[in-house]
């Protein structure tokens, strides 16, 4: 099943992306009169979160907004074919999502160094119109009848990042502001990418998102959460020790710092490191990559 109802209001979509099970989700949210897509998956996952709207009664065209939660492909890829098979859609994000989803062009350059011949699996990114985008501002929200929408503005996992807060079911769609967490392992992960990642702000956003106090947390990676009290607390700590481990062996040749990382990630999940599952790896690869890279910008 690759749909499942959360509550009256929300569904969980597996975007099945790149093939891969429990690895990106997609939050539909239906209001009384509006229904938003919250993260669209990687554009070659698009006909799997269409087939998935179809089995809770929604064409492509029901969607009134599409929110982006920040322009990595896996959560933003599908944005400009929803937009392409409507033209009404609205696209809510952060300020600075708005020119790279006009002109994807950098954005693609950006994958392309990152993920080099990888990245031919994500799917063909297209251009959105400006009059489809709105640039949404901390704190704004967007009324869909009969259930709330609030934007909230959590830099530092990228400086365009934001997260969804559904008010009257104290539902909060985390983007990647949260670690990552399988259902089928112990860890949770920090995901702290290239190039943009920033320490302090991706804490200041936790401490924000903690404040809401969430009765349930909605992961893209992957699925639901109750949180415990001291979930957020928890959270800032994995953050904190994940900055130590890659400080630790920044003099270290980059190759062999990740090689040391990834032995203590295996002992810690319990399971051997070629069990670890590629797409793990290579978040784990990018959060390290992202962490060294944030780590030299403070030395400069
Ligand atoms: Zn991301």
């Amino acid at each position: 099943m690759s749909v499942k109802e959360i509550s009256e209001h929300i569904y969980m979509i597996d975007s099945l992306a790149l093939g891969i099970e429990k690895f990106v989700a997609v939050y539909l949210v239906v209001g009384e009169e509006k229904n938003v897509l919250i993260d669209t998956s990687y554009a070659s996952s698009f006909h799997v979160v269409t087939d998935c709207l179809r089995e809770v009664g929604l064409k492509p065209a029901d969607i009134d907004y599409v929110v982006p939660t920040h322009l990595h492909l896996d959560h933003s890829g599908s944005t400009s074919k929803f937009v392409s098979i409507s033209s009404n859609i609205m696209v809510y994000c952060h300020p600075k999502a708005v020119k790279h989803l006009v002109d994807p062009s950098k954005l693609k350059t950006s994958v392309r160094e990152i993920y080099g011949e990888y990245a031919t699996l994500f799917g063909e990114v297209e251009p959105i119109p400006e009059k489809n985008i709105k640039s949404v501002e901390d704190g704004e929200e967007l009324d869909l009848g009969d259930i709330t929408l609030r934007f909230i503005h959590t830099t530092g996992h990228a400086p365009h990042h934001i997260s969804v807060y559904v008010e009257e079911e104290g539902a909060l769609i985390t983007g990647d502001a949260l670690s990552i967490e399988h259902p089928d392992y112990p860890s949770r992960f920090p995901t702290t990418p290239p190039p943009s990642y920033n320490h302090i702000e991706a804490i200041n956003s936790l401490k924000k998102l903690s404040k809401l106090k969430p009765k349930i947390i909605l992961k893209p990676h992957f699925g639901e959460k109750i949180p415990t009290s001291n979930y957020f607390e928890e959270e800032i700590r994995i953050l904190e020790e994940w900055k130590n481990n890659v400080e630790s062996s920044i003099n270290m040749e980059p190759e062999a710092a990740f090689e040391e990382i990834l032995r203590k990630y295996s002992e810690k999940m319990n399971i051997k490191l070629e069990e670890i599952p590629y797409h793990f790896l290579i978040t784990l690869k990018l959060s390290f990559l992202g962490m060294r890279k944030y780590l030299s910008r403070q030395e400069l």
